[in-house]
């Protein structure tokens, strides 16, 4: 047979884990949407850098056709040069001739720069790639055991409900509504250890009589200032 002392402790443990329960219906499906914001993360990065890499490609081409035309151009206008017979039309081709000149120029600037940019994204892509399919492992084989554990929320509820009926079936009605309002008012903790002769929940110091009192353990005390139970425990109270 069960102090009433050890009856209160096993409830009060029933009590977290039902809370703990509670919680979990908010915390797991939170985690849940966590982890699935990972994997889509992690595949826009990789679609993006895939969609970058394809239009790269495409100014890649674009911009060697361009300057292809305009070295045809630029070869065109020096073969004029050959046939120039006055200033005026000397002065008008070398100014196209720099004006094509300084378009090759920039194009070919950006061609680099383009190329450049291909090289990085094609080795971002197989880091993306790899990533996108360790993080779609990782978290599917969480989210599995999450949905798991969110399916037997309530197969554990009721089991804790079961043991909690057990329980409060065997503590005298007074104490066991001392302790639901208690529980109630101090979200969650109701039963509390004496430390260093004060009260564990309110920290309020009590008489060396009521500290014996206590220790005795033969029947249920509270602390007078926040209505804790006490109780004496030879490991932690001293
Ligand atoms: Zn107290």
């Amino acid at each position: 047979m069960l102090s009433d002392l050890e009856l209160l402790l096993k409830l009060q443990v029933i009590d977290y884990d039902l809370g703990e329960l509670e919680r979990s219906k908010e915390y797991l499906p939170d985690m849940m949407e966590n982890l699935n914001r990972e994997i889509k993360a992690a595949q826009e990065k990789y679609d993006g850098a895939t969609a970058e890499l394809e239009q790269a490609g495409i100014n890649q081409k674009n911009l060697e056709l361009e300057i292809a035309t305009k070295e045809a151009e630029l070869q065109k206008f020096q073969q004029q040069m050959m046939s120039i017979k006055t200033n005026k039309e000397y002065d008008a081709l070398v100014a196209e001739i720099d004006s094509v000149k300084e378009i090759i120029s920039n194009k070919e600037t950006e061609l680099l720069e383009t190329i450049d940019r291909v090289s990085t994204l094609e080795k971002e892509i197989v880091e993306f790639e790899e990533k996108s399919a360790r993080t779609n492992d990782d978290n599917n084989r969480q989210l599995e055991i999450l949905q798991e554990k969110i399916d037997s929320i309530g197969d554990k509820v009721s089991g804790k409900e079961t043991e909690r009926k057990d329980i409060t079936a065997q503590i005298p009605r007074p104490i066991l509504s001392t302790y639901e309002r208690v529980r109630r008012g101090k979200g969650g903790t109701a039963v509390v250890v004496v430390k260093k002769r004060a009260c564990g929940a309110c920290y309020k110091a009590l008489t060396p009589r009521r500290v014996q009192e206590i220790k005795k353990g033969d029947r249920i005390h509270t602390c007078e200032y926040c209505g804790c139970l006490l109780f004496w425990d030879e490991a932690t109270s001293n």
